[in-house]
């Protein structure tokens, strides 16, 4: 059994693979307690379900598209079989995680989207820096700046870690905390490497709306 927090169908609003039409899979239960935190509702609600219910409902929305997350999704074992599972029946598996839980687990065909905490995040020093040296080439990385301070910590994060030769990296300002435009000014200032995201959905739907 894995504790679900909600099922929904969705537009991808983040990573490589936005704009697709996606089964967002969130469970329930989270180990940290970001600043900016937009689905804190995730901590304590939700129910049950088995593998086989869940993946009956995924069908129900006939897309290939499915995206485990959270909450974190890595702090419930049952959720690396079903990330197997997704991925024996074809489905584009992607998984959004802090990276506060070992990775090593992930079935190597699902996409990894790490959300590496930033200084004002709140949960610095969350992320084990053990699952850098266990990342694919697929795997995403994303910063989420909530300030300038940020920006220089990821930056030199980066660098450290010469994240910017080996995978993806992507900036995502802080909805109503970060002008975008500040931050994409200032990726073409400092020539970073990394990708300006929005967060697409926000902009769709309202910032608070539920289940998109
Ligand atoms: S890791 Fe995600 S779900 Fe957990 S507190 Fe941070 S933003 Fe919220």
């Amino acid at each position: 059994m894995i504790k679900i927090n909600e099922v929904f169908f969705s537009i991808q609003g983040e990573s490589s693979l936005v704009g697709f039409p996606t089964v967002f899979v969130r469970t329930t239960g989270c180990n940290l307690r970001c600043t900016y935190c937009d689905s804190t509702y995730s901590y304590y609600e939700g129910s049950n379900m088995s593998q086989e219910d869940l993946l009956e409902l995924i069908k129900g929305f006939e897309t290939k598209y499915v995206c485990i997350t959270g909450g974190e999704p890595l702090l419930q074992n049952e959720i690396y079989s079903l990330m197997k599972t997704l991925c024996d029946n074809n489905y584009v598996v992607s998984l959004e995680t802090s990276g506060s839980k070992l990775c090593h687990q992930v079935d190597p065909r699902v996409k990894i989207i790490l959300d590496i905490k930033t200084p004002d995040s709140g949960a610095k020093n969350s992320f084990k820096l053990e699952n850098l040296s266990i990342l694919s080439p697929t795997t995403e990385i994303k910063f989420v700046i909530t300030s300038e301070n940020d920006f220089s910590w990821s930056e030199d994060f980066c660098h450290r870690h010469q994240l910017f030769d080996r995978n993806q990296i992507l900036y995502s300002p802080s909805f109503g905390q970060i002008n975008p435009q500040w931050l994409a000014e200032k990726i073409l200032s400092q020539k970073s490497k990394a990708r300006l995201q929005l967060q697409l959905h926000k902009y769709i739907w309202s910032p608070d709306k539920r289940g998109v």
